[in-house]
């Protein structure tokens, strides 16, 4: 113990001396990072790898899982992380409206929010919003907090389990600080500035890959109407107001749309629709575990992209 301890102080020496003051892409604000990537990104891995035991993956033979790594690798790609190892994962749980990145690029999707995304341009801005999350190291900026305030050893010693295994407890902390935090409990939500932060950097990350970027607005305008304005799905819990958020977006809109004009690629957003008809049933599945149903796939370019 007293060993361990020692360790963990030299760590907070360590990390002190080199205080490391990163640049957010996009935005360009410089924030207080005193954690190193390669030690978040280990943190997201073994994070990632315990969460998904508890949860109901999808095979890869699911369509929904396929366009969800589909449509994550063209954002990875807009993200440009060469340290990152991207992961990408369909959780099939209808009653979760969630979606999260954990630092290094380890991303789950939740099938109960895939009918408020609605197309793959909805989807896109949900996955870059979380990988914004990620790449701005707000995760790492709110460990760096926590590092101030508990005096640099908690948080250290979490490090320093994780390398092994970590406790329940300790996983919940890390899970909190990352900020997923939609299990268990435990949830430590991004501020409002990481959250719009966030919107700016996964609009311009969805732009980028080709995608419209006027459907990050509407996503959010679903989501609005999906939860009602009463009911605070995890996603969106302690986030700024719809209002606040697509004022936001609206303020970058023309730089998205510069750079979606300039991306060589363009989707078909309207390749996937998803319904809430296709998750109706309960209990986790769905109808979508044998990868064969064709319900959800509509192609309906005729119906136009603007709604
Ligand atoms: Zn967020």
């Amino acid at each position: 113990m007293r060993a361990r301890r020692l360790v963990a102080l030299g760590l907070v020496g360590l990390v002190s001396v080199s205080l490391a003051c990163t640049k957010v892409p996009i935005t360009g604000r410089r924030q207080l990072n005193l954690i190193p990537a390669g030690i978040m990104n280990d943190l997201g891995a073994s994070t990632y790898k315990s969460m998904l035991a508890d949860e109901n993956v999808a095979g890869s033979n699911n369509d929904n899982q396929e366009v969800i790594r589909r449509i994550g690798k063209h954002i990875a790609k807009a993200a440009n992380r060469k340290r990152y190892d991207w992961r990408f994962n369909l959780i099939q749980d209808n009653q979760t409206l969630n979606a999260w990145c954990l630092p290094g690029g380890k991303i789950a999707v939740y099938t109960g929010i895939l009918p408020v995304a609605k197309n793959e341009a909805g989807l896109a801005f949900i996955m870059g919003h979380e990988v914004g999350h990620a790449t701005a190291n707000h995760g790492a900026e709110r460990l760096s907090q926590q590092l101030a305030v508990l005096g640099g050893m908690a948080a250290l010693y979490l490090y320093l389990d994780a390398q092994t295994e970590m406790d329940t407890q300790q996983k919940e902390i890390i899970i909190a600080a990352v900020g997923v935090g939609a299990q268990g409990g435990v949830l430590l939500p991004f501020s409002r500035a990481h959250e719009k932060e966030a919107d700016v950097i996964g609009m311009m990350y969805m732009a980028r890959a080709g995608y419209p970027p006027e459907e990050a607005p509407k996503m959010w305008t679903r989501m609005e109407n999906q939860t009602g304005g009463s009911l605070v799905p995890a996603f969106l819990s302690s986030h700024p107001s719809n209002d606040q958020r697509k004022a936001n977006l609206r303020e970058w809109m023309p730089r998205a749309k510069k750079r979606y004009n300039r991306s060589s690629k363009k989707h078909d957003t309207q390749q996937t629709m998803w319904k809430k008809s296709d998750f109706a049933s309960s209990g986790g599945g769905g109808s979508k575990g044998s990868g064969k149903s064709s319900s959800k796939k509509t192609k309906s370019k005729s119906s136009g992209g603007k709604r």
